[in-house]
């Protein structure tokens, strides 16, 4: 399926959802019922830089088949304080 963009004179621009390659020249507006021609716009692509580029792809990796470990992976040890209530209590 690919969207396919129309433009009602009447209603403005439509989308419809189409099979690849069997877009008509015009189609029905879904709102007068009138007929719209289909109008050519950029596909939604943008220029992302190569760090988000790479971190779009591999979220997009882990939809399909998300990386499995058998481990914690190691990180930054993070000090462990004592919970403050803790140091109202008697000491011994
Ligand atoms: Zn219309």
């Amino acid at each position: 399926m690919a969207t396919y963009e129309y433009l009602c004179s009447r209603c403005g621009p439509f989308d419809v959802k189409l099979a690849i390659g069997t877009a008509p020249t015009s189609h029905g507006c879904p709102v007068c019922t009138g007929t719209a021609r289909r109008v050519y716009s950029s596909p939604g692509l943008a220029l992302t830089s190569h760090t988000v580029a790479a971190l779009h792809e591999r979220d997009e990796r882990s939809r399909e088949a998300p990386a499995v470990v058998s481990e914690v992976p190691p990180g930054r040890s993070v000090p462990r304080r004592p919970h403050p209530a803790l140091s109202r209590l008697p000491r011994p």
